[in-house]
């Protein structure tokens, strides 16, 4: 097996760390902000000075590319460089600079890989502006509607393309058909790997997303003189059905879970019985099948809690986001380049989203994360050990070689 360059990674991600540094120790570095272009002309000398050919695409993204025997085909790796508010300092740059730094020993090792390797820095994974926007143009994906009522406003959107010298029609334009496979390191954002005292996490799907409004329906009346035995509480139904739909999760469905986000009684008031209830419910996780087996559970338990003459329930869905698969044979690399490196893995899903889960519609795709110390994300606090760092990169660059033989 093959090694990263520690102290290089190390000396890259505190120089990275400047660009946008808050005073509380995190970075503040949204999509395009006059801190994240100072981040990408930094990434663009990196690029350069290791003898990567640079380009930016149509709609923002960086690429850093190593030639390879066949030069058509691309496997593509990296993670982004942009922020939430007040965020911390590893989501998306560690990924970034440990592809860097794997691609950058690839080229030292005078190897010349048998498909080309390229570095990405995706626009705007953060969803400043538009969310995985940077992903999403490369699939083909990006539609004139969102971009024409983008949900950071247009005037917002506009700047910031301007300051990195975009235009709107460019963002249609960034489509590629050459990429063959993709490859994304991240910190966990959880405790699972910390908990489990494992190195590495190897994700096996981006979970899917399932939302509903559902309506409870009773009998409006007088709170003092109707009496209990009674009433046809809209409300008693949706709790009831919130408490059995919970038990249902954690006996059957973990490590899936589910939300009931907003709650409305009506008509509203402290002396009537609500004859109507809203309940907006959210339930996720890795594969259709579960998805699908959850749906049918949680229903059938709505329409049992409501199996009176005076109790009804509807349920209209949501917008879905379906679960993104990673691909079988990244899976497998990423866990042979641990055992080789003397690491231990660990399989979990991921139920944050990433730029993998786009790529992942239209290639083979994967990820791996490192420990996030107490699960801290999207907060200043975020940390990772210098060890977990150098082991997650030790991985990226041997599963990354192994990958690009593969799918060749
Ligand atoms: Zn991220």
């Amino acid at each position: 097996m093959h090694r990263i360059n520690k102290d290089r990674l190390l000396a890259d991600f505190e120089a990275l760390s400047k660009f946008g540094a808050t005073v509380a120790g995190g970075i503040s570095r949204p999509a395009l902000s006059e801190a994240d272009m100072a981040a990408r002309g930094w990434l663009r000398q990196q690029i350069e000075a290791a003898g990567l050919d640079y380009r930016m695409d149509s709609a923002g993204s960086q690429y850093g590319r190593l030639t390879g025997e066949d030069d058509t085909r691309t496997l593509l790796t990296g993670s982004h460089l942009d922020s939430v508010p007040n965020g911390g300092r590893y989501d998306g740059a560690l990924g970034v600079l440990s592809s860097l730094e794997a691609i950058r020993c690839i080229k030292e090792l005078g190897m010349i890989p048998p498909i080309s390797l390229e570095l990405v820095n995706f626009t705007d994974e953060e969803g400043t502006l538009l969310g995985l926007f940077g992903s999403r143009a490369v699939i083909g994906q990006l539609t004139q509607q969102e971009i024409d009522a983008p949900r950071c406003g247009k005037d917002y959107l506009e700047s910031s393309l301007q300051r990195a010298g975009l235009t709107d029609a460019g963002l249609l334009q960034a489509q590629r058909d050459d990429i063959i496979g993709y490859l994304e390191l991240h910190i966990e954002q959880g405790k699972r790997l910390t908990e489990g005292a494992t190195d590495i996490g190897v994700v096996t799907a981006m979970v899917g997303i399932r939302s509903y409004t559902l309506h409870f329906y009773g009998q409006a009346a007088h709170a003092g003189t109707t009496p209990m035995t009674e009433r046809a509480d809209a409300l008693w139904a949706a709790t009831d059905f919130m408490e059995q739909a919970r038990q249902l999760v954690i006996e059957k469905y973990l490590p899936g879970v589910i939300n009931f986000g907003v709650i409305q009684a009506h008509p509203g008031a402290y002396n009537i019985v609500p004859g109507e209830v809203t309940l907006a419910m959210e339930f996720r996780h890795g594969s259709d099948e579960m998805l699908d087996a959850m749906n049918a559970d949680l229903l059938d338990i709505a329409y049992t809690v409501t199996n009176t003459d005076e109790l009804s329930v509807t349920a209209e869905r949501g917008g879905d986001i379906h679960p993104a698969p990673m691909d079988e044979r990244v899976i497998s690399a990423i866990e042979t380049a641990c055992e080789e490196a003397d690491l231990s893995a660990m399989r979990l899903l991921s139920f944050a989203g990433h730029d993998a889960q786009s790529i992942a519609r239209v290639a083979p795709a994967g990820m791996l994360f490192v420990p996030s110390q107490k699960g801290i994300s999207h907060n200043p606090a975020e940390y990772t050990t210098p060890d977990d760092m150098v082991n997650g990169a030790n991985v990226m660059l041997n599963s990354l070689l192994a990958l690009a033989n593969q799918l060749a």
